[in-house]
């Protein structure tokens, strides 16, 4: 079988008076309009428990979105079993009518969804139009499509040698037991993505989402089965981490666990994991993508408009909450009086405000806890005398979590913004002289635990061949002239090493190559 060619699904740029705008603000007004109440999939079951938890944008404490029920330890033993269940009729339906599920989930996403699952994500994540077309729409859609794809390639691998008498094959057979979809708050491809390439290798899944995602964790669910997904296969809860993990991780059948969330979450699932192993039938999958502290390193010859840009756009697109988000720059002295003018002259355009008013850039960040952690480290930033506060610097929730975007410039490029993890929209500049471009890259690469993302903005060819070189550790993701943010579902598979995750590549062969378990077949004729 072939399946088709995958193509990226073209962005769409909702222009005044365009007809994907009408449909985008209706869906939002439609969104809007009603309280929604959200159900867990267990099964073929919506289970609504009647206990609930409200759901309100991030950038308007007075709109009541939605109710979810939240589960207790009681639920997540019925998704296992549900998902066991479900296991044998899923993993002998034959790949390719598998496949067809999940083309058919893309198109419902770039098709009659396009408007529903953007506008969920803008109202329940706080993520402007643009951001939430480049992720629920575009990017859900191509990982789909292109994990068929890849799938494909999987199932059509020329078998191994076979001497005359004998016929070896190797099957790949789906995991024993069920996997385990552990997703963040920040994109709605990762959570729908986690699940379904599982999912398309044959697997069952457990999928618990972060509860500010839910808002569009349920749209995700519905699309999966207008799709033709049967029960059982993927089944969604909502139960506090540590509940879920305490079922889920002392079950003999816990085959995987495929994550993306921060670090120090990943780190201690695989501590109980380790201390459990005993328990288990099989050693268990651990896929984790995790945090990042992500550089742009500007060498002397570098266009100062182009390491602007690529701050601006890299430290404040989604309110820096992407895992790529630039976050710490290096920028020598002779270019620094250029890329201070032009980052304050941009952010001075820049508008923060609700999702609702599409000309805002900035919107809301995710939770009161990231608020209060944020305003913390900026407020300290602005009370020291070896920081500089360069632009923003405010933050006010009375209406709805924000946070001015904001940059600083410290003296020590240790300073505790140039190592942590924020998530949010606070960029630390550490100025470097021109002559110390070596020293630099050596004080950035030990500077922080993370390695994801980072960029090098240079015009001197020696300069770009040495810090591609120098920073092969640093990140698992490296742009030459560009944003560290942005990767393409086919185009830049996306990962990071260290401190960042298992590197495993979203959307690529390698990921879905840890959902199956190869057998090899020796038969002597
Ligand atoms: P998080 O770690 O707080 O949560 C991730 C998931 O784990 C959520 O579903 C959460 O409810 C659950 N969880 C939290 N504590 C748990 C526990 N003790 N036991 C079991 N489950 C638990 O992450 P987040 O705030 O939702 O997402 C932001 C983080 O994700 C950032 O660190 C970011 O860098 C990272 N991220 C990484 C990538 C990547 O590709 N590397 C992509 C997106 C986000």
């Amino acid at each position: 079988f072939n399946v088709p060619k995958p193509q990226n699904e073209p962005v769409l740029n909702y222009a005044p008076g365009s007809a994907e705008r009408a449909s985008l603000e209706a869906a939002l007004n439609e969104a809007r309009a009603v309280v929604a109440d959200i159900p867990m999939y267990i099964g073929a079951q919506e289970v609504r428990t009647g206990k609930t938890l409200e759901l309100r944008p991030p950038h308007d404490h007075q709109h009541l979105l939605a109710r979810f029920h939240e589960g207790d330890a009681s639920h997540v033993t019925a998704a296992i079993d549900a998902a066991l269940a479900a296991k044998a009729d899923w993993e002998d339906l034959a790949w390719e009518q598998r496949a067809a599920i999940f083309l058919k989930a893309a198109d419902l996403i770039s098709g009659p969804y396009r408007a529903k699952i953007n506008a969920a994500t803008m109202l329940g994540q706080s993520k402007n139009a643009y951001q939430a077309e480049i992720d629920a729409a575009c990017e859900f859609a191509d990982f789909l499509r292109f994990n068929v794809e890849y799938m494909t390639e999987i199932y059509s691998q020329q078998p191994p040698v076979s001497p005359k008498g004998i016929w070896n094959r190797v099957e790949q057979r789906p995991l024993e037991g069920f996997v385990f979809a552990l997703t963040p708050f920040n994109f709605t491809a990762i959570a729908g993505n986690l699940p379904a390439s599982a999912a398309m290798m044959g697997n069952v899944v457990v999928w618990k989402p972060a509860y500010p995602q839910i808002f569009a964790a349920n749209v995700i669910m519905q699309i999966f089965i207008e799709a033709g997904l049967p029960a059982g296969v993927v089944n969604l809860i909502y139960v506090d981490g540590p509940v879920a993990g305490e079922v889920i991780f002392n079950h003999p059948d816990f085959a995987g666990i495929h994550f993306t969330g921060s670090t120090g979450v990943f780190q201690n699932i695989w501590q109980t994991i380790g201390a459990n192993i005993h328990k288990y039938k099989t050693y268990p999958r651990i896929v984790g993508e995790t945090g990042g502290k992500d550089f742009v390193l500007a060498h002397p010859s570098a266009n100062a408009e182009v390491v602007s840009t690529a701050l601006v756009r890299g430290a404040f697109e989604y309110q820096g909450q992407k895992c790529s988000a630039a976050s710490r720059a290096y920028i020598p002295a002779s270019l620094w009086p250029a890329v201070k003018e032009n980052v304050q002259r941009d952010l001075a355009s820049i508008k923060v405000g609700p999702v609702e008013d599409f000309s805002n850039f900035v919107n809301a960040v995710i939770t009161e806890v990231s608020f209060d952690k944020l305003a913390k480290y900026i407020d300290a930033a602005k009370a020291d005398e070896n920081v500089e506060l360069i632009a923003g610097g405010g933050h006010d929730k009375s209406n709805g979590w924000f946070i001015e975007p904001t940059v600083i410039r410290v003296n020590d490029p240790h300073y505790v913004t140039m190592c942590e993890e924020l998530f949010g929209p606070v960029l630390t500049v550490y100025v470097y002289e021109d002559d110390k471009f070596e020293e630099t890259m050596d004080i950035l690469d030990k500077t922080s635990i993370y390695a994801l993302t980072g960029s090098i903005i240079a015009q001197d060819r020696y300069a770009i061949a040495r810090a591609t070189q120098r920073l092969r550790n640093a990140a698992g993701n490296f742009y030459i002239n560009d944003k560290p943010t942005g990767a393409v579902v086919g185009q830049q598979p996306f990962g990071g090493a260290r401190g960042s995750g298992t590197n495993d590549k979203a959307g690529s062969m390698i990921n879905l190559l840890r959902w199956v378990s190869p057998r090899t077949i020796k038969e002597t004729f």
